[in-house]
């Protein structure tokens, strides 16, 4: 199903810039496209790696909107609820997603690799007839009456009606194009990831262990056959789970192990 009716332009809007393909500027990408708008996308990065993101009932929502529903959920996984627990293992929390009425009747939360993700939205943007180069930015922007010349990194040049700035929370199209200086603050705190193999989704739903202060650890499931180990913390060095680099190959038990005796090391290497 797609709410987006072909047309060639969205009102005055008919050739988009899109700088940064990311969950927004492809999102966008595939909206625009479906409504008959030429769109380019200039990603400086493309993501290949990362570990899971949650959709939550709005943005599956948005995709089902975009006509992509059943495709998230061919990769994803749907979870019912989050469990909290304290650093001792107490189960202190359960929140049940059916009860959070954000989108009724979509499911409560999906959990998706990033990779998986962003594949899906550059393959059905392309699809669509999106233009999507990676490995290039723009290099300088001239606003004109009826829209703006840019220029890329790749020594290519367009015109376009509109240029939406969706390179992330360390904008350069905020900083250099709308000359807005505001850079984020970085946090003291940090988090590991690791992905290892769900074995018949043996990880199903999300849990959370609370430690002292900002400490938790997480485990839930990424996609249908990979789950995600997340620890949160005051981050000073790097904990010994993630010492192992990509594909260390730990068993879900051992890292789980590993990491909460992070969070709470009276427990180390009681599992
Ligand atoms: C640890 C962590 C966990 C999270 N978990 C969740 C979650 O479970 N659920 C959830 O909904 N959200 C989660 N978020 C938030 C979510 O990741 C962000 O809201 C989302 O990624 C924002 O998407 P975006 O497209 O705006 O920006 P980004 O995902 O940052 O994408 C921006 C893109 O622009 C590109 N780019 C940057 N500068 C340029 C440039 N000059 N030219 C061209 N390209 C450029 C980048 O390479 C990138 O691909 C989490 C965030 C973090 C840090």
């Amino acid at each position: 199903m797609s709410a987006v009716e072909p047309s060639g332009s969205v009102g005055a809007v008919s050739r988009v810039l899109i700088v940064g393909g990311g969950v927004s500027g492809l999102a966008l990408a595939n909206g625009l496209t479906a409504a008959g708008v030429h769109v380019e996308v200039a990603e400086r990065n493309p993501r290949t790696s990362g570990s899971a993101i949650g959709l939550w009932s709005f943005s599956i929502r948005a995709l089902e909107q975009l006509g992509l529903k059943d495709e998230l959920l061919a990769s994803g996984a749907i979870s019912e609820k989050l469990e909290n627990f304290d650093a001792r293992g107490n189960l202190t929390k359960v929140v049940d997603y059916a009860e959070i009425p954000i989108a009724p009747g979509q499911p409560g939360q999906v959990m998706i690799s990033r990779p998986d993700l962003a594949a899906m939205l550059d393959r059905n943007a392309r699809a669509r007839g999106a233009h999507i180069k990676h490995h290039v930015t723009f290099e300088t922007v001239r606003e004109t009456q009826d829209g703006v010349e840019v220029t890329f990194t790749d020594g290519t040049s367009g015109k376009y009606d509109l240029l939406v700035g969706a390179d992330g929370v360390f904008s350069t199209v905020r900083r250099d194009v709308l000359d807005i200086q505001q850079a984020p603050r970085r946090a003291a705190n940090g988090t590991w990831q690791a992905t290892v193999p769900n074995k018949d989704i043996a990880v199903k739903n999300p849990s959370l262990w609370s430690g002292e202060g900002f400490r938790s650890f997480q485990l839930y499931p990424s996609g249908r056959d990979r789950c995600a180990i997340s620890l949160s913390d005051i981050l000073l060095e790097r904990p010994p789970y993630a010492r192992g680099g990509k594909g260390a190959g730990m068993r879900i038990a051992d890292t789980f192990r590993c990491a909460r005796g992070q969070i709470c090391p009276a427990t180390r290497g009681n599992g």
